[in-house]
């Protein structure tokens, strides 16, 4: 159970890293696009290197792996093997989050922050309302926004 465990972390870890076209961030983008938006991808030169950037609507959009930076929902646990080493890296990670969305907004971007539970699992939005929530918002005025899966809160406190 553990190795199947591990091999899951590592896995999701490595997707993160290296190519970032996840399945999630692939579902929001070609839904996004289904609506008419238009966007860039990853753009280094932004803080937190930003999943989907809209620069007609000076909105970037981060899609967050739920237990890669920390999300307090269903699909998230500490892990139990290498406990220590997974509780920095997913404690930096929410600090870099922060960090990314302070300097995003310092520097004029609108953000929204689309966690995986809202996309899949049991406590998933249904598609049509998931868009409709982020194109609601992308037309908005609106500085910051969160979207998480059904009944989850906001982050798990620091051990
Ligand atoms: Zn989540």
């Amino acid at each position: 159970m553990a190795d199947v465990l591990t091999a899951r972390q590592r896995s999701f870890c490595m997707s993160q890293i290296r190519g970032k076209d996840t399945k999630p961030e692939y579902f929001i983008r070609s839904g996004l696009f289904a609506l008419g938006f238009r966007y860039r991808l990853h753009r280094r030169d932004l803080p937190g290197c930003p999943d989907i950037v809209l620069p007609k609507h000076r909105a970037v959009i981060f899609v967050h792996g739920c237990l890669w930076h920390g999300h307090k929902c269903h699909l998230f646990k500490w892990p139990k093997t290498n406990s220590e080493f997974w509780r920095r890296k997913i404690n930096r990670n929410r600090e870099i989050d922060v960090l990314a969305v302070e300097q995003l907004r310092t520097a004029g971007w609108r953000v929204m922050t689309v966690w995986e539970c809202a996309i899949k699992g049991r406590a998933r939005l249904k598609p049509p309302k998931l868009f409709e929530r982020m194109a609601r918002w992308l037309l908005s005025e609106r500085q910051r926004s969160e979207i998480a899966g059904r009944s989850t809160t906001k982050l798990v406190e620091r051990c």
